[in-house]
């Protein structure tokens, strides 16, 4: 059994289980406010478990409000203001999104669903985008959005939170009946023992190689069945994402391979001739509604189900945390208690 302090819950010291981009943000906040944090992590530095592993790390609050409730877009621009807050560092250079003539109607659509975009012609899209020159004829900019990655932001925050003076316990495996004190419950598609009703949404990815293609952010290629982008990553890497399927098996079928890969040969030709560097796929734990939800239970606080948004959520999520361990508030579009 782990202990923590028995003071009120004001002062105490806190545990979080899960060190995914849920845990991880709630544990740095919660550092930094002085307090002491132990972060459990079954797995090891790598996070391979984890389903952050896998994301593509957009920070895209406005396109997603294409597909998603207005609270994914109310926390989304939260989240977003504390990124930049925290990571000051980061050059957040929106996101581009494009179609080609053929799927003009639901390039209109995607225009009419969302907002915060800049509509761009053929020059305005080359002058952001110089690899993109000639490639299409209208795009969305949406200046205000950004993106991280994942496997670099992941270690990066664990820094951050040891530098905040928190703990990191990695292959440690814990319940958060196995804890005293206040615990925040982060484990995601694994918390399913105690929370029935969570599921895994299977999202898949490759990674692929380039020296012919340079782009500064991601860009979305209207699609009709998937949302499907390519994400620059360091070193000329791309990640092309992602599907969505209602399944909760591994692996990148031959289909989806074919999706992905056109989307990336439609955005740029010279895509043909990317070397792929890595298959791979992961599960989003989601609520029927899939929607988050932080679900208060005297001092066990579970924060779950962040779908395809975790990594544009988890910083609002854990300031709501903060906020209702400090000062009780509550909020109640994503909070209950039980
Ligand atoms: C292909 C793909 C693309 C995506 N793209 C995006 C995107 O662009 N933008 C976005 O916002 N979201 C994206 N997502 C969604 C995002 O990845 C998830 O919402 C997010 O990773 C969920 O984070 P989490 O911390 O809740 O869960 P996880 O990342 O799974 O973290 C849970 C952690 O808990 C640990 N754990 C479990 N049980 C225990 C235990 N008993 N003790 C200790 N530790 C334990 C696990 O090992 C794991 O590390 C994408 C997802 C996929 C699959």
């Amino acid at each position: 059994m782990y202990q923590s302090t028995t003071t009120p819950r004001g002062d105490s010291s806190i545990s979080v289980i899960g060190a995914g981009i849920a845990g991880a943000w709630q544990a740095l906040l919660f550092a930094r406010t002085g307090r002491a944090v132990t972060l459990h992590e079954r797995s090891d530095a790598a996070m391979t478990q984890s389903t952050s592993y896998w994301a593509g790390g957009m920070l895209a609050p406005y396109c997603e409000a294409e597909v998603s409730e207005p609270v994914i877009v109310r926390l989304g621009l939260r989240s977003l203001s504390l990124w930049r807050e925290h990571f000051p560092e980061i050059p957040f250079n929106g996101s581009l999104v494009v179609a080609h003539a053929r799927d003009r109607a639901d390039f209109e659509r995607f225009a009419r669903l969302t907002s915060g975009y800049r509509r761009l012609d053929a020059e305005g899209i080359s002058a952001i985008e110089p690899s993109l020159e000639g490639r299409f004829r209208e795009g969305l900019f949406y200046a205000d959005e950004g993106h991280v990655e994942p496997r670099k932001i992941l270690p990066e925050l664990h820094a951050r939170i040891r530098a905040a003076g928190g703990e990191i316990e990695f292959n440690s495996g814990v319940e958060p009946k196995d804890i005293d004190g206040t615990v925040i419950d982060c484990r995601g598609l694994a918390a399913r023992g105690a929370e029935r009703e969570l599921r895994g949404v299977k999202g898949e990815l490759i990674l692929i190689e380039s020296d012919e293609v340079e782009l500064s952010r991601p860009v979305r290629l209207i699609h009709p069945r998937f949302p499907l982008y390519v994400i620059p990553r360091g070193h000329n890497r791309f990640m092309l994402g992602a599907t969505s399927i209602e399944s909760e098996g591994s692996g990148v079928s031959v289909r989806s391979a074919l999706e992905l890969l056109g989307a990336a040969y439609a955005v740029h030709p010279a895509f043909g001739e990317a070397r792929i560097l890595e298959f791979g796929s992961g599960l989003r734990p989601a609520y029927p509604d899939n929607l988050p939800r932080i679900a208060v239970n005297n001092d066990k606080i579970a924060v779950n189900g962040l779908y395809r948004h975790g990594f544009l959520l988890a910083p609002a999520l854990a300031e709501l945390t903060l906020g209702y361990v400090e000062r009780g508030t509550i909020d109640n579009e994503v909070m209950s208690c039980a």
